[in-house]
Formats: structure tokens, sequence, C-alpha cells
């Protein structure tokens, strides 16, 4: 086998194996709890959620992410990531995805336009994190 099919049998099988695994998560995601600082959680399709250490009883930010989720299974992986970068040029706290989030986590209507304050202050229901930077 010359080196360039080899390094191309490899990326078929990295290819093969995220298509089952976004296969097998679509309709259940994984949730990972790890170390975070600066955010208090990450929705990375197909990977799964990512919820920061201290966080794990926290229904409203798992909610929150499980939304991301569903905002997934309906735009598929390249639709989910194309709105939510297109979203983000209006910056975070004005990015629709996140916006229809906060709306259905029940956030209050000041928190869900203005979020990086209200989580930094105390006034978002779903998380309080003064060094939340997203
Ligand atoms: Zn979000």
């Amino acid at each position: 086998m010359k080196a360039g099919n080899i390094i191309l049998f490899f990326v078929l099988v990295v290819l093969i194996v995220i298509v089952i695994y976004s296969i097998a998560t679509k309709d259940n995601p994984k949730v990972f709890y790890t170390k975070m600082k600066n955010f208090n959680a990450r929705t990375i399709p197909p990977m799964g959620i990512f919820i920061s250490k201290g966080q794990e009883q926290n229904n409203n930010l798992l909610k929150h992410e499980l939304i991301h989720w569903e905002q997934y299974q309906r735009l598929g992986l390249l639709g989910f990531y194309y709105e939510y970068f297109k979203g983000e040029e209006n910056g975070y706290d004005l990015n629709p995805l996140e916006i229809e989030a906060r709306q259905r986590t029940g956030e209050n209507d000041f928190a869900i336009y203005n979020y990086t304050y209200a989580v930094r202050n105390g006034l978002a229901n779903t998380v309080y994190n003064p060094d939340f930077n997203p």
C-alpha cells in the first residue's frame, strides 16, 4: 500500500466512525461533565453536550443545551453550524439560536437579549457565572 492510500484509508475509517457515532447519538446526545471557567456549557454536535463541573444538578442549563441539540436535529449538522455562526455576526447575545434557547427555557425579557450581562450578574435563571465570557 502506498503512503497516500494508507492516509486515505484512515481518513475513511475516521469518517465512517463519525457517521456511525452521529447516527447513534442524534436522538440521544451524550452529556459530558467537564471543567470550564468562561463557559457554563457547550453543545457540539455530533459529539454531545458539555456541561461545566458543578452544574450537574442545573436542569435549566441542561434544558437550554437540549434545545441546541433539537436545533441540530432540525437543521442538520452543517445547517446547525451554518446558522449558529451566521447568528454570531450579531454577537452572542443576539444570536437567534441562542435567543430561541433562552426563550424556551423561560428567561426573562431582559436576560433573553442581554444574556452575558444577566449571567455575570445573577439575573438569568439558567446560571450565574461572574466569569462568563462567551
Ligand atoms: Zn446556548
